[in-house]
Formats: C-alpha cells, structure tokens, sequence
C-alpha cells in the first residue's frame, strides 16, 4: 500500500515531508520537497533560513533513533536537502526578478503620490493668490467709489454747489452699504458652520416681494424683465426675514446678473402642504453640470459667469444653502447652459393648525 501525502502549502511542512522522505524514500517525497522551495519563496525564505529549517526538521525525525539511523538519516537528508535547494535556486531568480519589479511599481506609485502631492500643494497656493486677489478687488471697489463721491461732495459743498450733494452722499452711503454686505458674507463664510438665527413666523410672500422690488431698479438698468408671481394666498414660514431677504436678494442678484440684456427672470411662489417654493427662473447664460456640482462651494465661480461679470467672490450661494439649510429647508437647481437656470428654495410651511 502507498502511503499518500498533500504537497507543502507552509515552510513548517518541511517536517513532515521530511520525516516521510526517510522513512519511505519514496520519489514523490523528492518531488514535493522541489515544491517547498517555491513555498518558501512565497513567505520571503532565504537559503540560511531553509538550511536553519532543514536542521530542525531532521533533528526532530531523528530524536530518539540509534546512532546508526541517525547517520543513514543525516545522508538521506541531505539529498533531500538539495533537491529542495536546486528548485531554489531556479526559483529564487524568478523570485528576485518579481521582487524587482514590484519594488519598481511601488517606487512609480510613491514618485506619481508625490507629483500628485505637489500638483495639489501648487494648486492651492495658486487659489489662494487668486481669492486674495479677488477679496482685494472686490473690496477696493466700493472704497474707492465711496471716497471719489464723498470727495467730490466736499468739494461741492465748499465751492457752494450743494444741489449735488446729498446725490453724491447717497452713492457713497450704496457703495458702503456694499462694502459693509461685503465684509459681511466674508465673515460668514470663514465660520464654516450653519448661522444660528431668530426665527419667528414670517409672510414669505411679503418677503419675497421686498426683495424683487429691490432687485427691480437693477434689472430694468439692465433690460430685464423682472416678473413676481405670487401664491393665491399668503404662505407663511417660521424663519428670519432679514436672512431670507438676503437669500432671495442673492438669487435675484445672480439672476440678473448672468442674464444677457432683454433676458427674463421670473419668480414663483408656491406651496403645497409641507413646502414652501420659491423658484427664480432666468433665462440666462446657464450652467455646465459640472458647474452645477461646484457652485455651492465658497469662492467657487463659474468659468462664463467670470466673463459675464468679473466681479463676484463665489460666496453668495454658499451663504443662501447655508441660511436655507438652517431653515430646515433646501436648494434646489436645474440649468442648461446657454438656456437659463432655475433656483429653487424649499422651506417648511409653518403649521397653523
Ligand atoms: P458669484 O455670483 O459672486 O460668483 P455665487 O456663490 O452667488 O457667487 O455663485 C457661484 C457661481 O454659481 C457663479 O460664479 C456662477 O458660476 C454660478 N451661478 C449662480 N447663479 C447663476 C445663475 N443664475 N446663472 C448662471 N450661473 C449662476
């Protein structure tokens, strides 16, 4: 009867098959001591270690025999020993030249980390000028609108022309008023975390209304048709007027300002029985969908809305999700470019029953 026996699947194997091999002397023994070697390979085994193994192994199939089997055992191991050390051999080449190349796929990998890590570190640092940049100018303007028109009111006033002033302070009171919304949205956006408002019931409605006759002047200065439908009733919600005003003035803002002249912007207000809409539609430049993912992100502005206008910190729509957010509500948008876009704000109705 022939004993059968499983090939290696771990250097500790070697005891077995060597113990086998001396006590059958069997071919197959030999064989599977050729497989050890690729065994040992795979667990990262030197030729020391397999020597240092070889001894153990022996020393434990020969405990207890005579000295006479233990001298046959010492010769028989040893050609068990180089069977297993000539596959190594073979082996041990195909093993270095797979070490290599995995050494060098990883040093590519790390090499193309680092580029990477680099590109990023480039990246950012350009942004930051860049938004540096921006803030300054941003900044810069209104200033210095405020001061040519107080300067100009001064002087005015002391050659005697006073007809003209209190038009001259008005603009510099807008062009501060400015600034101050200005630092404002630059301080809001640095907290990074949702305002925490006052809320009270509001008429939305009357809200809403507020802010497109604020942004009527503006649109009709640039050949917009500004349109307010409002809901057959009035909708309420619990929230901050002055926040929501802000919200709808940016969107209005936007709006008019990335519509091309003659263009339309609409706004709808509806509600059903959980939500409060408001939707302002334009008829303007429209956005990529990439640009759709982007633009709720501080200072993130879209490449045509930087042509369109030059001027804008990319801060506005931040701020609206964030108050819309803290509102218990939502932002919404569909756009296509060259088409229009259409921003839709959705608020929990306040329950009245
Ligand atoms: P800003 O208008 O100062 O750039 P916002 O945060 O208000 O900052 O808007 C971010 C970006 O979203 C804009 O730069 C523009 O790319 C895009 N965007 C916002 N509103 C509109 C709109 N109505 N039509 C087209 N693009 C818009």
């Amino acid at each position: 009867m022939t004993e059968t026996t499983n090939g290696p699947s771990t250097p500790t194997d070697y005891h077995r098959l060597l113990a086998n091999y001396l006590r059958t002397h069997a071919e197959s023994e030999l064989y599977h001591a050729s497989l050890l070697s690729q065994v040992c390979i795979e667990c990262g085994l030197g030729p020391e270690d397999i020597i240092a193994l070889h001894f153990e192994a022996l020393d434990g199939a020969v405990a207890g025999a005579s000295s006479r089997e233990r001298i046959r055992a010492h010769a028989d191991a040893q050609e068990f020993l180089l069977e297993v050390m000539i596959a190594y051999g073979v082996k041990y080449k195909e093993y270095l030249e797979l070490r290599l190349q995995e050494n060098l796929r990883d040093a590519e990998a790390r090499a193309a980390r680092d580029r990477e890590r680099v590109l990023e570190a480039e990246r950012i640092g350009a942004e930051k000028d860049e938004l540096l940049g921006v803030i300054a100018h941003e900044l810069r303007s209104p200033l210095t609108a405020a001061r040519g028109s107080v300067d100009l009111a001064s002087r005015r006033l002391a050659s005697g022309e006073v007809e003209t002033v209190p038009r001259l302070l008005g603009q510099a009171r807008e062009a501060l008023d400015r600034l101050s919304r200005l630092t404002g949205d630059l301080v809001e956006a640095s907290r990074g975390e949702l305002p925490q408002f006052e809320k009270t019931p509001v008429l939305l409605t009357e809200i809403v209304g507020q802010a497109c006759a604020w942004a009527q002047p503006t649109a009709a200065s640039r050949g917009i048709t500004l349109e307010f439908i409002p809901p057959e009733s009035d909708v309420r919600a619990l929230g901050n007027a002055d926040a929501l005003l802000s919200v709808f003035g940016n969107l209005l803002s936007n709006a008019i300002r990335y519509t091309l002249p003659d263009g339309m912007v609409t706004v709808r207000l509806t509600a059903d029985s959980r939500w409060t809409t408001v939707e302002v539609r334009d008829s303007g430049i429209g956005m990529t969908a990439e640009e759709q993912e982007r633009i709720f992100q501080r200072f993130y502005r879209g490449p045509s809305a930087r042509r369109v206008d030059p001027q804008g910190l990319g801060l506005g729509l931040s701020l609206v999700q964030s108050i819309v957010q803290s509102h218990g509500g939502k932002v919404e948008v569909e756009s296509e470019p060259g088409r229009g876009s259409a921003f839709r704000v959705l608020v929990p109705n306040l329950r009245t029953e």
